[in-house]
């Protein structure tokens, strides 16, 4: 793993997603961008001093030079540093998991795609949340057609934490909302695509159209802490998702409504294991995650058994076993969010601040070509 360090959000997560279901094993890292910081933690953590790198540059020059080098690396850094780490690693031919947003361009994100299928490597984007068990079921229940055709999309990944103006400067807080660090999106690129992601791989839609509102509601702020975008999916399904970080009270806040033409699913990720399904003119059934009668995808994402509560590491773990399962040849279902998934939420993010840059003018999202 590059980045992740000791205090990080998100590198404990992958710590144990990575090694839940014995897959994969933490054998080198560079994890913090203070060398001695980083070296000292790693071999806290069990890495051999060797393989417990101050620099990410280091860790390339020496899992490079070894038989036994890392398989995949895990990026999880600030988002400016993704795509030269994910580049390094992809050209010397290591399967790559890059955090989201992928990039903080849409030519660096169409860069790794291309380079990822140039030497047959992995580029895989963390959409953690479509690991969870009855998101795919939400899948799998759309795809047979229980809600009859998608009319309408609600997601919001709104939550509270970025609220208090006098927490403002706080490193792990600043570099969000800072363009050099974070890119020309703050709280959309990095909440928001999580929704638009979730609301696409479970209606299978492309985001064609948007028209996005964005506002920095702590003042200093260069980005926006608070955005509404408004969609139109290619099937012309509508969209809304709202992020947030402004929004005291909220805790993670995200969560997704699906509505079609004889059904609506609704789910939420602070109870990810129950989803809540009514049949036009029928009663509202809840669905609980390792009950009977589940899909074939969400029975291969669920590991404990009904009325256990599983959870956030588990739902990325489930990323990392259709990683492992599509580096060896196993035959999991290729649920993990890919680096065209990247790129067309970057495409979407560039829209969005075009858009919000407009008065919230109505901008197409091109179609992916490689
Ligand atoms: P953070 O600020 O909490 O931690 C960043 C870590 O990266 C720190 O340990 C820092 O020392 C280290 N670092 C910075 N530059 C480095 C470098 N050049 N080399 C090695 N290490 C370096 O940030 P975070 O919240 O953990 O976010 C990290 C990334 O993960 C971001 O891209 C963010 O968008 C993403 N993220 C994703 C999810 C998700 O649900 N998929 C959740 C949270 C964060």
């Amino acid at each position: 793993m590059v980045g992740g360090g000791e205090g990080s959000q998100i590198g404990p997560v992958h710590l144990m997603a990575a090694r839940l279901d014995g897959a994969f094993d933490f054998v080198a890292g560079a994890l913090d961008h203070r060398p001695d910081a980083g070296r000292a933690y790693g071999e806290r953590l069990g890495l051999a001093p060797e393989r417990a790198y101050g620099d990410w540059r280091e860790m390339l020059a020496g899992e490079t030079a070894r038989a036994d080098g890392v398989e995949l690396v895990t990026v999880a850094t600030p988002n400016a540093a993704h795509y030269e780490i994910a580049k390094a690693f992809l050209e010397a031919g290591v399967h790559v998991l890059v955090e989201k947003p992928m990039t903080t361009t849409v030519d660096e994100a169409r860069d790794l795609a291309h380079i990822a299928r140039d030497q047959d490597r992995i580029c895989a984007v963390n959409y953690g949340y479509s690991g969870y068990p009855l998101v795919r079921e939400m899948r799998s229940m759309i795809a047979e057609g229980k809600l009859g055709a998608i009319r309408l999309v609600v997601a919001e990944f709104a939550h509270g934490h970025h609220a208090n103006a006098e927490d403002a400067e706080n490193p792990r807080v600043r570099w969000r909302y800072d363009p050099a660090e974070a890119g020309a999106s703050a709280q959309f690129a990095d909440c928001g695509i999580h929704a638009l992601h979730l609301a696409t791989f479970v209606t299978g839609a492309r985001a064609a159209r948007l028209s996005a509102d964005f506002a920095a509601c702590v003042p200093g702020r260069q980005l926006e802490d608070d955005a509404m975008v408004d969609l139109r999916f290619d099937t012309g399904a509508v969209g809304r998702i709202w992020t947030s970080s402004v929004a005291i009270g909220r805790q993670h806040g995200l969560s997704l409504q699906v509505f079609g033409e004889t059904g609506g699913l609704c789910w939420s990720q602070e109870r990810p294991d129950q989803l809540y399904w009514t049949p036009l003119g029928g009663r509202t059934q809840i669905i609980e995650r390792g009950g009977d009668g589940l899909s074939y995808d969400a029975v291969h994402a669920n590991r404990i058994t009904v009325g256990h509560a599983e959870g956030f590491p588990f739902a990325v773990a489930n990323i990392y076993a259709d990683l492992a399962s599509a580096i060896r040849g196993g035959t999991r279902p290729e649920l993990y969010p890919t680096a065209l998934d990247g790129l067309a939420s970057m495409q979407a993010i560039d829209a969005a601040v075009a858009s919000a840059g407009d008065d919230g003018r109505w901008i197409d999202i091109p179609e992916i070509t490689l």
